[in-house]
């Protein structure tokens, strides 16, 4: 043991372990995030279905409902989060968070899924980061939900570089058949999309019309956060 506690700290000299959202240390028992940003979370607290974000995919796609865990805002310590989690290698920020996620989606009673499945990135995206957040995300929330990790049979077809500058109609305009999902894999099957942030929902919707052609039978679509002011 004093050996290990010996290592661990001359580790920690090269290798600091800090909390993703605060960069203070974190300690032996913490993982990626410290446990103090994990309370002070901005959590919007949602219903599973009436909510804002439901709100705004239900008339749209048929989609059965959409939860987001927290509030996006910029120059928090969310956005540090996300950025280490998107940006930083740091992936197990993904895990963490989306084990959060998955909790929250049990106790609101989310009604039974076959499926968990990450929005795929662009091959070409995946290379220049070497993983997938959403992946990494759904990795959390799919032991959590008692639900299989789906990472084939969905893909994404097109590259977008940044819709930034477009309004939300020009983005789902741009968005559409991004992707592909193969129906021998989701025919009749109930899906939990995941990602890491919605704003305008172009991306997720394009994503969540490719999975309706394919004969899934309901999509309930889940994000660590939401952006509400695009
Ligand atoms: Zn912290």
């Amino acid at each position: 043991m004093f050996v290990l506690d010996h290592l661990r700290a001359a580790m920690e000299l090269f290798y600091p372990n800090l909390c993703a959202g605060c960069q203070n240390h974190l300690s032996p028992t913490e993982t990626a995030i410290c446990s103090l940003c994990l309370l002070q979370l901005p959590y919007t607290k949602f219903p599973l279905n009436t909510n804002p974000l439901s709100n705004r995919f239900i008339p749209l796609a048929g989609i059965d409902g959409a939860y987001s865990l927290c509030y996006y805002n910029k120059a928090s310590k969310l956005q540090h989060m996300l950025h280490a989690l998107k940006y930083k290698n740091q992936p197990e920020v993904g895990n963490l968070l989306g084990k959060v996620l998955g909790k929250r989606l049990v106790d609101l009673a989310l009604p039974v899924v076959d499926v968990v499945v990450p929005l795929p990135l662009h091959k070409k995206r995946l290379q220049q980061r070497g993983y997938n957040q959403a992946q990494r995300i759904a990795e959390g929330v799919s032991p959590v939900l008692n639900g299989t990790m789906e990472l084939k049979g969905l893909s994404r077809v097109q590259h977008n570089s940044t819709q930034t500058h477009k309004s939300r109609r020009e983005r789902i305009q741009s968005m559409e058949g991004a992707f592909k999902a193969d129906s021998n894999v989701f025919k009749e099957k109930s899906i939990l999309l995941v990602d890491d942030v919605i704003t305008t929902g172009a991306t997720m919707l394009s994503c969540a019309e490719a999975l309706l052609d394919s004969g899934c039978r309901t999509i309930y679509v889940a994000s660590l956060a939401y952006a509400d002011d695009f």
